[in-house]
């Protein structure tokens, strides 16, 4: 393996003799991902077997897309597994930020106020809001109100959100992982903290939760927790690498009946939509994805373990809890981003070849670089690592199909780094 390693991806001899201490030290936090896998797994395969998915809905829908056995079998199949009372599960949410968007334009009227209680949301979702630069068709061209409470330290701040809190506001959106910021992920324990605090000052809060990257990584989901509304991509977590495209909101039956007002259109909601080819794919990717996300898990731990003992701060560190799949390191120099980028792009299966560069990505504020050999274009269950170019230089990896072939990846990514000096 070391000479295959070395002649294929020029890994040194020190760099792997690293990689095998690192794999013995994370042994105690490996097996406990394996365990979270196994019952997710068990989870997830009941949820099949309860709602006798069969062949049928394996296949799709043309047209209207009326009587859709198998999307409505989906959307059960995922409320049974995010322990909530229905789903929208669907191709044509295009990505994250539109199945959070779908959210909250279901439920944010004019006059309403929006919180954000994890400080700034993910960078696409600034438009949405009508905190970014477009302004047309925001939240905010409607007449939704926006306030947000900045994490203090990393951690929630409940004072700032009791004081912050009105008549008007009318729901509040927690984002579960750390996006493109240093700060612990949150669990769904805390999570559910949150929302009893809000909801304990006015019961009638609606509690969003972006939940991008969270799916899998622990037993429960926010919504076992009393989150009226999440939402994630399919070609993140629970696609398991699979689904192609995708978005699912999941939560209170009347709420995701408003996410499917505005995803097709009043009174049709949820009950219309060809499906095409998608339904096979979304089932055989749920299917897959609690042993997916370990795989990533494990890939993450490895790297983050890996860019500690060479000196680098990282979040998370090894040994802390996980509750999504993001492992944050922060490189320092633009250069080490770049090469550390360029190694994760030189392990992937597809476009090994192709050398990542910034670029003027749309929705995002600063130049990012990313990189990304998927077979599914940009799909960040797989292999993926990305960077704002900004100071501290903090380089985001996250996916891996499997991890045999995620610690290729990160290897070349450490030898690149080392080479930096
Ligand atoms: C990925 C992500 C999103 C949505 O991103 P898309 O690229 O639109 O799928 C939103 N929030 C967080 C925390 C994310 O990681």
């Amino acid at each position: 393996m070391k000479k295959l390693l070395k002649e294929k991806y020029g890994i040194s001899e020190e760099i792997m003799t690293l990689s095998e201490e690192v794999l013995a030290q994370i042994k105690p936090q490996t097996d406990e991902i394996r365990k979270v896998a196994k019952y997710n797994q068990i989870k997830v395969l009941a949820a099949f077997n309860d709602h006798k998915i069969s062949d049928a809905h394996l296949l799709g829908s043309t047209g209207y897309g009326y009587n859709d056995r198998g999307r409505e079998a989906i959307d059960a199949v995922y409320a049974q597994v995010f322990g909530a009372e229905d789903a929208l599960v669907r191709h044509n949410i295009i990505c994250g930020t539109h199945a959070i968007a779908l959210c909250l334009y279901a439920v944010l009227r004019p006059g309403d106020t929006l919180v954000s209680v994890t400080g700034k949301p993910y960078d696409t979702l600034e438009e949405v809001i009508g905190t970014g630069s477009f302004g047309l068709g925001s939240l905010k061209d409607f007449g939704v109100h926006y306030k947000q409470v900045d994490l203090a330290n990393g951690e929630v701040d409940y004072n700032n959100i009791m004081s912050t809190i009105d008549e008007n506001t009318k729901a509040v959106l927690i984002q579960k992982s750390k996006g493109y910021d240093w700060r612990p992920s949150l669990t769904n324990q805390q999570i559910g903290e949150i929302i009893r605090f809000v909801q304990g000052i006015n019961r009638d809060i609606i509690c969003i939760v972006d939940n991008c990257y969270g799916e899998f990584a622990e037993p429960d989901e926010p919504t076992d927790h009393g989150a009226d509304l999440i939402a994630g991509s399919l070609i993140k977590n629970p696609g398991g690498g699979i689904a192609q495209t995708g978005g699912y909101v999941t939560g209170r039956a009347e709420l995701v009946e408003l996410a499917a007002y505005r995803l097709n259109c009043v009174g049709l909601g949820k009950h219309v939509g060809a499906t095409s080819d998608a339904n096979r794919q979304i089932l055989h990717g749920l299917f897959m994805a609690p042993h997916i996300v370990a795989e990533s898990m494990m890939a993450a731990l490895f790297c983050g373990s890996v860019f500690e003992r060479l000196g680098f701060e990282v979040c998370p560190k090894p040994g802390d809890y996980r509750s999504d799949i993001i492992q944050a390191i922060k490189l320092g120099s633009e250069e080490k981003v770049v090469r550390f980028c360029e190694g994760i792009q030189r392990g992937a299966p597809i476009d090994s070849f192709v050398t990542p560069v910034p670029w003027d990505m749309p929705g995002y504020k600063h130049q990012v670089i990313m990189a990304a050999g998927a077979f599914t274009q940009g799909a960040s269950i797989e292999l993926s690592a990305d960077a704002p170019i900004k100071p501290p230089y903090i380089a985001y990896m996250q996916g891996g199909l499997t991890f045999d072939s995620a610690y290729v990846g990160i290897l070349c990514a450490a030898q690149n780094v080392v080479r930096c000096g």
